[in-house]
Parts: C-alpha cells; structure tokens; sequence
C-alpha cells in the first residue's frame, strides 16, 4: 500500500470522479492513492494517439488488467486514430511538450470532460502529469479548458508526483510487471525516439518486448 501522507481530497468534495488513463505504469499509484483515499473513480481509457495499433492494445490491456485487480470500472473508449491525425495535421514536426502535444491533451480531455458531463461525473482529473516527461502546466491548462465547456465541471489538478507519486509509480509498474513503453505514444514520438536512439548508437525501439522488472 502507498506511504501517502498528503491528504487526499478532491476540489468539490466529491467522491465519484472520472480518471482520464494514458496507460497503467502512470495511473498505477494513482489508482491506488484514490482507492486508499475512499474516491469512487472509474478509468477512462481514451488515446487514439497510441501508435500502432499493437502498441495500443498493449498499453490498454495492462491497464484493464490492473483496473480488474483493484476492482475498478474501466471504459473502453473509441481508437479513433484518424481523427487525432487530421487534428494534429502540421504539426508533425513539433517538439514533444511543444503544441502538437497541446493539440492531443485538448483531443483527449474533450472527449473525456463530455463522458463526464454525460454520465453524472462532477470531476475528472488525469494521470498524465505524473511523468516527469510531461510539462504539466500544459496538462492543467488543457484539463481546466476542458471541463470549462460544462458549467457543473471541475478538473482536478492535483499533482501526482507529489508525495512520493513519481518513485512508487516506479515501484507498482515492477511489483506488477507492467509493460514498459519506450516513447511517449504516437507515430512522431516514435519516429524521434527512434531517431535520438539512431544517433546515440542504441536499437530501434521493438514493440511489446519491454516489461518492467525485467532488467
Ligand atoms: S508526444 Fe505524446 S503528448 Fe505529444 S502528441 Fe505525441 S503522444 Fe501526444
């Protein structure tokens, strides 16, 4: 169990909230922290970036398998990849934390504020801050302007490094052996890590090969 000694409450008091998921090593102690905490939460899997689509279903199962270990509703959400090609459309070359990564947590967040308005959820909040990769500043920003589209909506942006957040994630991702991945998620943040591994005499990335605790 987590060593949390922040105490864990959400803005509004509320004890049923929406937890946007990118994959399970991010939202590993972040389940657990909410579930510790007594917050009702259910996952919300939505991230048509994840490229290819076998690097996508990778990512979701280990998240639906950990969901189902801690006994927590799980929504599967559409793999519209296409609609999150045509949106980043000119920004192929954008830097990671530049805008093309706005443009996906707006996409991403949008779709998940609506399935909160739509299903009685007061608050959604995302695991994606927990990476220390991730600026999330930028997060926050796009969470804040999604949830402002719904008037009884509230982003939640607790930072999830805190208290320990960032080394447990660590630890829950080799205590349940997750799968590691090796770049952020779509086809161009492949493409560039592949690239920096190019030019620092490293292997290509290989698909489902990695998993944590296995080095
Ligand atoms: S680098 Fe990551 S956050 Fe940025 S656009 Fe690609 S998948 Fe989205």
């Amino acid at each position: 169990m987590p060593q949390e000694s922040i105490v864990l409450e959400t803005p509004t008091g509320s004890k049923n909230v929406l937890l946007h998921s990118c994959c399970a090593p991010c939202s590993g102690d972040v389940m657990e922290r909410m579930a510790d905490a007594g917050i009702k939460f259910t996952i919300y899997f939505y991230n048509p970036n994840i490229h290819p689509q076998k690097e996508y279903m990778i990512r979701k199962e280990e998240n639906v398998r950990f969901a189902e270990k801690l006994g927590i509703p799980f929504v599967d959400a559409d793999y519209d990849v296409m609609n999150w090609f045509e949106r980043v459309k000119g920004l192929e070359w954008e830097p990671e934390r530049g805008e093309r990564c706005r443009v996906c947590f707006d996409m991403r967040f949008e779709r998940t504020a609506l399935y909160a308005h739509e299903h009685g959820f007061d608050t959604f909040t995302s695991c994606l801050g927990i990476s220390r990769w991730k600026n999330m500043e930028q997060i926050n920003d796009c969470g804040l302007r999604a949830a402002a589209r719904y008037p009884d909506l509230h982003y939640w942006t607790f930072n999830w490094r805190k208290g320990g957040g960032s080394s447990r994630m660590i630890e829950i991702a080799k205590r349940e052996r997750f799968y590691q991945q090796e770049y952020c998620g779509c086809a161009y943040s492949f493409r560039d890590s592949n690239k920096w591994r190019e030019q620092n005499g490293r292997d290509r990335i290989k698909i489902g090969v990695q998993y944590y605790g296995d080095d």
